[in-house]
């Protein structure tokens, strides 16, 4: 079985909500994790691929979606993933209430706050499991 964990984020596209969600991801697969974790596109997912079905399928997986919705958890159980947590970033944008965090294409300072406090959440799970 693949080891490292999957940390795979909605695609969330003109929110900012999305942006966070995605950079969060990022910056826990690319600086925090890398040895032990990767993402996987969303959409590559959704498309139905057979080579990303098989690489997702019963592995486990964390996602992290923007908005009640759930895009990103969602199918990735229906493509067979295990999804072990389900980061939702409204729960991390609520303790910074009145807080500026940027735009769909820019994050402001208190948007890579909750980018980071995010990332490191999904990071300690990680270590925690791995
Ligand atoms: S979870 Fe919400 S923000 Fe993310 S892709 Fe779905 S609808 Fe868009």
């Amino acid at each position: 079985m693949d080891k490292k964990i999957k940390v795979i984020p909605c695609s969330g596209i003109g929110k900012v909500f999305g942006l966070l969600a995605r950079e969060s991801v990022l910056k826990t697969v690319l600086e925090l994790c890398p040895e032990k974790s990767e993402t996987i596109c969303l959409a590559y997912i959704v498309s139905g691929d057979e080579a990303v079905n098989e690489k997702i399928a019963k592995t486990r997986c964390i996602t992290v979606d923007g908005c009640p919705k759930m895009c990103a958890s969602k199918n990735v159980a229906l493509a067979g993933g295990i999804v072990i947590e389900e980061i939702k970033v409204l729960d991390t944008v609520k303790e910074h209430k009145g807080k500026n965090f940027g735009s769909a294409t820019h994050l402001d300072a208190d948007g890579e706050v909750v980018v980071n406090e995010i990332a490191e959440k999904i990071a300690i799970i990680i270590n925690e499991i791995n």
